[in-house]
């Protein structure tokens, strides 16, 4: 081969090169530039076979042959002219009516990258169409013992089928090592105008192609988590977002708080299809992720202790070879990272771990929104003064038990506790003193409940605890210990209160099931707390049906 076939072959199978080998799966893809590249070539090869009556191509990448591996998967291609054709025609090898063997083969290498083109030549092909062994490699390698089994000189020996890919091309490999055999003018002229019709794709349509790629992954991201506000969909999404852009085996996502100087975890999320372990947690060094989270620049990392690897005996069980660390940020805010793990070098440019910072940044703010949309869900629940649940969180509440306990029949109590002249307090305190005094009452309340129990404020200085699976004797004890406890607190500024103390007044209301609509269990227990105020404040009344004949 002269040079001239040398600096041929390098332009377009460069490129090959710099893709399949090299970048990771779902950036192949979409790179479509070199389908473009490829489409190109084949397509002269499929005319030259054509002209020359030859019915089968193989074209492996430059670097393989030599290393007896790696040969690219087609077959995830075939949306050329040529892929089209060469899976017609090897469905039809695979089906009954089978082709006839080819009447010679060529092999040729081209260019010192070892990439070799492999031609088959038939005389006459009745009614067929002229074919690329380029789709499945199952059925090429039929097609092989098929040409070996009928005398023909092709590759010699006969592969069986049950062969893996890598282990027949290295038989092909070191047999047409052996025979070397020369193409012929035609080819050679054929295969000089493929390579240079592929070499006239210009860097400038490579590169929008490249700048497209990236746009069309930006959306996919964005599409795929901009509008989930619940973090429990999100970090699903995000894995999917990386999926369906960059691929991985082994994800996991963090999410941080940021307590002073230093970021705590506070939601982690994995996905796993090493299918090494249920949760596979490789931990990285805090001094990693803190100098990542910093830099705010995506980073590649080996499997090793040095890279901030806790763990790296996990990695390698779980075969997994290199991880990309993306920090999750944008402006100065910043969320979390998602590590990615691949079982085989991605070995991705600077150029796109650049582009990838900007897959973290929109995560980023998809985090941000969902925390803020959960903030504000909170916010609509929870009385701002005391922390408690609002009036209408203890609406909603007691609208579920008092429905749960008349479904099941199961005991219910509500207490409505509302504290004596606190007009008093303020007017002598004033209302701020007023507001910590509520504040302070109310963690008072909290404290002395079990953790099923809700207590709201129900309104200024009005509160209440709902009781679920808890008679009435049970909830008035409760009403008394609380009454009990509030009027021996030491608040500030009791000068103002009758006795010089805090007092309450609980109305206590209980059902056993029977009552169905939670409005009447409120005006029940309602009635029990004007009737304490009524009978001199400072005690627990519960409801009896003869209190309301009473007040009536
Ligand atoms: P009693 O209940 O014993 O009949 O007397 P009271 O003085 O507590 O009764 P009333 O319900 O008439 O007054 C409630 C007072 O609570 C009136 C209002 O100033 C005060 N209040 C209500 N909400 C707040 C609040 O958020 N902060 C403060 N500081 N005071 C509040
Ligand atoms: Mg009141
Ligand atoms: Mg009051």
């Amino acid at each position: 081969m002269n040079d001239d076939h040398t600096t041929m072959t390098q332009t377009p199978f460069e490129a090959v090169e710099g893709t399949w080998t090299k970048k990771t799966a779902r950036l192949w893809e979409h790179r479509t530039y070199h389908r473009l590249t490829l489409s190109a070539l084949l397509h002269t090869l499929y005319t030259a076979t054509r002209q020359s009556k030859l019915t089968s191509a193989l074209i492996s990448a430059p670097g393989s042959v030599r290393r007896d591996a790696d040969w690219w998967p087609i077959d995830n291609h075939g949306d050329t002219i040529a892929f089209t054709q060469a899976r017609d025609a090897w469905e039809s090898v695979d089906g009954d009516s089978r082709e006839p063997p080819p009447d010679e083969v060529i092999a040729t290498w081209v260019g010192e990258g070892g990439c070799f083109i492999l031609l088959a030549r038939r005389e006459s092909a009745p009614g067929r169409k002229q074919l690329f062994t380029l789709e499945n490699w199952q059925l090429s390698l039929s097609w092989d013992c098929e040409a070996a089994a009928a005398g023909v000189n092709a590759v010699t020996g006969c592969y069986p089928r049950d062969h893996s890919h890598k282990e027949l091309f290295r038989s092909l490999a070191s047999e047409l090592g052996r025979r070397r055999c020369e193409p012929s003018e035609a080819v050679v002229a054929h295969i000089r105008s493929a390579l240079s019709l592929a070499d006239r794709i210009d860097p400038v349509t490579r590169a929008n192609a490249e700048e497209k790629l990236w746009t069309d992954l930006v959306n996919t991201v964005q599409l795929e988590v901009a509008w989930q506000l619940y973090s429990d969909r999100l970090l699903p999404a995000i894995a999917r977002a990386l999926d369906a852009t960059i691929g991985y085996e082994f994800v996991d996502i963090h999410v941080f708080n940021r307590l002073g100087s230093r970021y705590e975890e506070f939601l982690s999320w994995h996905d796993n299809r090493t299918g090494y372990g249920k949760d596979l947690d490789l931990f990285l060094d805090r001094e990693v992720v803190k100098t990542l989270l910093e830099s705010e620049k995506p980073r590649l990392v080996r499997m090793r202790k040095e890279d901030g690897v806790l763990n790296p005996h996990l990695a390698e069980l779980a075969g997994l070879r290199e991880g990309l660390l993306i920090p999750l940020v944008h402006g100065n805010s910043v969320q979390g990272m998602a590590a990615l793990y691949f079982t085989e070098e991605s070995e991705l440019e600077e150029t796109d771990l650049e582009r990838i910072r900007r897959f973290g940044e929109i995560i980023a703010r998809s985090l941000e929104n969902s925390n803020a949309h959960e903030d504000m869900r909170l916010m609509a629940r929870v009385d701002a003064l005391t922390g408690l649940n609002n009036r209408r969180s203890f609406n909603d509440v007691i609208e579920k038990e008092t429905h749960r306990s008349s479904r099941y029949r199961l005991p219910l109590s509500l207490i409505l506790i509302d504290i004596d002249y606190f007009k008093k307090y303020n007017d002598s305190n004033g209302h701020l003193k007023g507001d910590y005094l509520l504040h302070d009452f109310a963690s008072i309340l909290k404290s002395m409940v079990r953790e099923e129990d809700t207590v709201a404020r129900y309104g200024g200085e009005e509160f209440a605890i709902i009781f679920p699976h808890t008679p009435a004797s049970a909830a008035n004890v409760a009403a008394e210990k609380i009454r009990r406890r509030v009027a021996e607190h030491e608040f500030s500024g009791m000068d103002s209160q009758p006795g010089k103390r805090l007092t309450i007044s609980l109305g206590v209301a209980d059902s056993d099931g029977s009552i169905e609509d939670y409005h009447e269990l409120i005006d029940q227990a309602d009635k029990a707390l004007y009737r304490a105020k009524e009978s001199g404040r400072n005690r627990a009344v519960l409801y009896s049906p003869d209190l309301a004949s009473q007040s009536a």
